[in-house]
């Protein structure tokens, strides 16, 4: 009997199979092809494998092992004669997608994703750093960043000098023999401050030290430091990459070789690796990284413009006013997302406008497709000094500002209503 066109019969199931055969083949992404591809193409597509289905939305392969058809293959895989997974510590399919593309989105040779920016950190200092090394960090840090350097780093006999990483001169004479990397972040949080990434990266070569370069601000989509002399990139990947508020992740990017011979061999056995579920929510996220960054960044312009007229000081490394701003626009494509507003009416005002908001939230998360306000001092900063957050220019009156995919007009409104509410 000939099929039916329509009605119940095209409900049957079909004769063939609805599994038609075991997810064997998991093929990666040819380099030659993803070379060619800009860095919108590379958020969409970088990275994607697909298996035998042929999904066109990349699988989570929710499992903690692989099972192998043989012991002969359980054994050649342990000892790296055969490709293929182990143990979801070691390799996943989606995470390894994930970065993958955050590889490609860096231009760097490597990525490993992380559960969260703080374990990027982490893993990317301690993995190469030995008792009796020391390390020159920028004095400006997010704070838990801070006392990593300040605090736990030394607690291992590893030596930390923080400098103003806006001032090369101090980079150059803060290097000792034992000097083994430099790390900053740039532009700073919450303070904004812009270093010169190649002045310092030719330092720091100079001495033998891995230059590891803090991202989480400006994304691959506003800043690449590798272009710029940085030999490993760490992500909070919890920021932008994810954009949406949703999940906490991290990565860190290098060479292959870095990646093999120092990350891992830290990495494989204390375990900082991101889970498939978190690595598929920020695998989607990436697919609109370009257009919320690029839209968030134009928002935050706008935004900016606005403030610099309304108060009497704000930072926005996209307006002629920051004092890094050409070093800036040098070596980023875009003013970035977030904007630092100080007010003299010290803490209390700060708290005024922040209890002001109508729209914008109190949230001390940034990079979220939400606009969010935080008051440094007494939440990301609480945990380090006064002298500290001095040094940082960190005052009482300060705000930082991370702006979203709202409509920008419409952010105006509710910091100028704020700003009123605050006697301003
Ligand atoms: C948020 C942040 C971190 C830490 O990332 P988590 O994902 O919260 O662990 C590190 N550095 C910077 C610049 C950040 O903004």
């Amino acid at each position: 009997m000939a099929p039916a066109a329509g009605g119940a019969a095209a409900l049957r199931p079909s004769a063939s199979p609805a599994i038609p055969v075991a997810m064997k083949r998991f093929t990666g992404q040819d380099r030659s092809i993803t070379d060619k591809w800009r860095p919108a193409t590379l958020a969409v597509r970088g990275g994607t494998a697909r298996s035998d289905f042929g999904e066109t939305s990349e699988a989570i392969f929710m499992t903690s092992g692989y099972a192998y058809d043989s012991a002969g293959e359980a054994a050649a895989r342990f000892r790296g004669e055969r490709p293929g997974m182990t143990y979801s510590r070691l390799q996943n399919p989606t995470t390894e997608m994930l970065e993958k593309r955050i590889a490609l989105l860096e231009g760097a040779e490597a990525a490993r994703a992380t559960t969260t920016g703080m374990a990027a950190m982490s893993a990317a200092l301690l993995c190469q750093l030995s008792a009796g090394d020391h390390l020159v960090a920028g004095r400006s840090l997010f704070g838990s960043c801070r006392v990593l350097v300040d605090s736990i780093l030394p607690r291992f006999g590893i030596e930390t000098t923080t400098v103003d990483a806006r001032d090369t001169d101090a980079w150059a004479k803060a290097r000792r023999p034992n000097t083994k990397a430099f790390f900053l972040e740039t532009p700073s949080n919450p303070g904004l401050e812009v270093s010169d990434l190649r002045a310092i990266a030719d330092i720091g070569h100079d001495a033998g030290a891995c230059i590891v370069v803090d991202n989480a601000f400006a994304s691959p989509i506003v800043q690449r430091p590798m272009e710029h002399g940085a030999d490993v990139v760490a992500y909070s990947a919890t920021k932008l990459m994810d954009g949406q508020g949703r999940v906490l992740a991290g990565a860190v990017a290098s060479s292959e070789q870095w990646m093999n011979d120092v990350y891992l061999a830290f990495a494989r056995h204390t375990g900082p690796n991101l889970s498939p579920f978190n690595a598929w929510v920020v695998l989607k996220s990436l697919e609109t990284l370009d257009l919320r960054v690029r839209r968030s960044c134009e928002n935050a312009l706008k935004v900016a413009t606005f403030l610099e007229s309304r108060i009497p000081r704000c930072l926005y490394p996209g307006l002629a006013s920051h004092p890094q701003h050409a070093l800036a626009m040098q070596q980023m494509a875009m003013g970035g997302t977030i904007i630092a507003l100080f007010l003299d009416g010290g803490r209390e005002q700060a708290h005024a406008l922040l209890d002001g908001l109508e729209l914008i939230d109190i949230s001390n998360n940034l990079g979220d497709s939400r606009t969010l306000m935080t008051h440094p001092a007494s939440t990301t900063h609480y945990s380090v000094s006064a002298e500290v957050r001095d040094q940082m220019g960190i005052t009482e009156g300060m705000l930082r500002l991370s702006i979203g995919l709202e409509d920008p007009q419409d952010l105006i409104d509710d910091l100028d209503q704020a700003l009123r509410r605050a006697g301003l």
